[in-house]
């Protein structure tokens, strides 16, 4: 497939042609987010909007067509609760084509859809619905008891197989069928918000974040410049719609393009990862580095020499190992890309399946089109070529940049005309970046300043290494000393000797100022509950152990 030149494109980006090519509705005028992502494919009966593998029910397709019915369902039955425009939805619901029709119902309505994600327990679902004052919760037999500690919950939808009982929940099949198949799409304006997100937490307590209607322009641009999907493509994220990547990338942006989704409702394992690739021929992957190392981990379950059929894999979230870029090419055989995003902002900096640009390997790539990504120093100015400074977005030079500020009062992130994400990154002068490493987590030893990226993706080179924190623990002499705590695969034993030749791994093949001097094997790595590694958790642990 020939490739679009990167620089013109980018360069003669035009926001009101890519709205006209992207959406059916006027954005100056007013838009409804279902009917951009169902109502325009739902024409064509055969056009499969959702490929859905269960645990315990059997597999199902549902059309456009049939999704665009039963949003209208739900959407009836949102005006029948005194729910709609601008008012939260929320869905504490697994990956089931219910989740897709409450979110796409929502969306009908004018409401916006809050996701919560089922791992969470009643304090953090509390803390959100509190938060976002929300009308309505769905939910299913599985997770309804995580409501009953909630302190004022909002209604409450079950999605039962048991039928009603002494709760005074609605039941979800009950009422989907006494509403009518048809709903009117209510029309927002291109700043009224579709999605009420939190960020994941990573380093302390979720930020609301309210996503606008215009983010669907930047979805769009994203799917089909970034992971190239055409229409006979068949695309599964594994990200779940709890968080920003699942949601914008996995439910959004493939409709939008009228491709076809796939959801798994079982965990993540390598076994069932490559069964659905296997049963529905997927063409397009994407998932979260951490899914990859795990993959990687377990490399025997895969037979040697088997064609996936894949076409091309995505990453997005955390830093894509080269190790893990290496193995995907030649194990999952195809290429494998990294893109950046946050969930302020959606993917804001990526290496583009679908567009001419050198890709540098463990590089998160260059600005999405629509976007002025830059590194900016410590007074706010540009840095130059191969040096280090914050990400941030040039706003004024971003027609699709979408974020509007923390939904409460949480800390300003702007400067001037900059976004600041926060993030510390090296610039490489030919406008794409590399990771070096969250603001916080970047380790100060010795007057150097060593980011753990780096230091994590050379001990992945390791056949021992499953994956690793490294962190800075407080020293006198130092300032810091890195440290590194590690997860080994299975087969190999977590010794002295390990230890030192991991020592040596990145003395020689990263510098050795960024070495850790201390190693500690450990069974598992803190993490977000969506797989993100918490190095706070791990730096106050080392923290601990120096003042001991
Ligand atoms: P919180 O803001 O609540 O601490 P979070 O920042 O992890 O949580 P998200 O919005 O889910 O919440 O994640 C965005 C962050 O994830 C980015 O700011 C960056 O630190 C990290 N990230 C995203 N993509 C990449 C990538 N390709 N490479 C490295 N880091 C990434
Ligand atoms: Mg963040």
């Amino acid at each position: 497939m020939s490739k679009q030149a990167y620089q013109p494109f980018y360069d003669q980006f035009d926001a009101d042609r890519l709205a006209q090519e992207a959406l059916t509705g006027d954005l100056s005028v007013g838009i409804n987010a279902c009917q951009e992502v169902c109502d325009k494919w739902a024409s064509d009966p055969e056009r499969i909007a959702l490929n859905f593998e269960g645990v315990e029910r059997a597999p199902e397709s549902w059309s456009f067509a049939r999704l665009q019915q039963a949003a209208a369902r739900f959407a009836n039955l949102l005006k029948q609760q005194g729910v709609g425009k601008g008012d939260r939805v929320a869905g504490l619901l697994p990956r089931t084509p219910e989740l897709l029709v409450v979110i796409l119902g929502t969306l009908r309505a004018g409401a916006v859809y809050q996701p919560l994600f089922t791992a969470f327990g009643s304090g953090a679902i509390e803390y959100r619905l509190d938060k976002a004052d929300t009308r309505l919760v769905v939910t299913d037999d599985q997770n309804r008891f995580k409501l009953d500690a909630v302190q004022q919950c909002p209604p409450i939808v079950r999605v039962t197989a048991k039928g009603a009982d002494s709760h005074q929940d609605l039941d979800f099949q009950q009422q989907m069928q006494a509403q009518p198949d048809q709903f009117e799409p209510v029309l927002i304006q291109a700043d009224d918000p579709i999605l009420q997100m939190f960020t994941s937490g990573t380093v302390g307590k979720s930020k609301g974040v309210a996503v606008p209607a215009r983010a669907l322009l930047s979805f769009y641009v994203y799917m089909r410049y970034a992971i190239d999907l055409q229409p006979e493509d068949r695309y599964w994220n594994v990200a779940d719609p709890g968080w920003a990547y699942g949601l914008y990338y996995a439910v959004l942006g493939p409709l939008l393009l009228g491709t076809t989704t796939h959801f798994n409702e079982n965990g993540f394992t390598p076994e069932s990862t490559y069964a659905m690739i296997r049963k529905y021929r997927i063409t397009n992957l994407a998932a979260a580095p951490t899914a990859y190392r795990l993959l990687m981990a377990m490399d025997q379950v895969l037979p040697e020499g088997e064609d996936l059929g894949l076409r091309v894999a995505n990453s997005a979230g955390e830093p894509l190992n080269p190790e893990v870029i290496n193995w995907v090419n030649r194990r999952l055989g195809c290429p494998v890309m990294d893109s950046y995003g946050q969930t302020e902002t959606g993917m804001t900096c990526c290496n583009h399946h679908a567009l001419d640009h050198p890709v540098r390997v463990g590089s998160m790539g260059y600005s999405l089109p629509g976007h002025r990504v830059v590194a900016l120093d410590g007074d706010f100015k540009e840095v130059g070529a191969d040096e280090t400074g914050q990400l941030a977005v040039d706003v004024d030079n971003s027609p699709l940049f979408f974020f509007q500020g923390y939904t409460w009062g949480e800390k300003d992130p702007f400067h001037d005309r900059y976004y600041l994400t926060g993030d510390v990154v090296i610039s490489h002068g030919d406008g794409s970046f590399s990771f070096t490493g969250r603001d916080d987590d970047i380790i100060t030893t010795a007057g150097y300043r060593v980011g753990p990226a780096d230091v994590e993706s050379t001990l992945l080179e390791h056949p021992a290494v499953a994956e690793s924190g490294v962190v800075g623990k407080p020293d006198s002499s130092r300032g810091a000393v890195i440290k590194a705590y590690v997860v080994t695969k299975p087969q190999y034993d977590a010794d002295e000797n390990l230890a030192d030749e991991l020592k040596e791994l990145v003395r020689n093949r990263l510098s050795t100022h960024a070495f850790p001097r201390e190693i500690e094997f450990v069974q598992e790595l803190p993490k977000t509950p969506s797989g993100k590694i918490q190095r706070f958790i791990l730096r106050n642990k080392a923290r601990e152990e120096a003042d001991q």
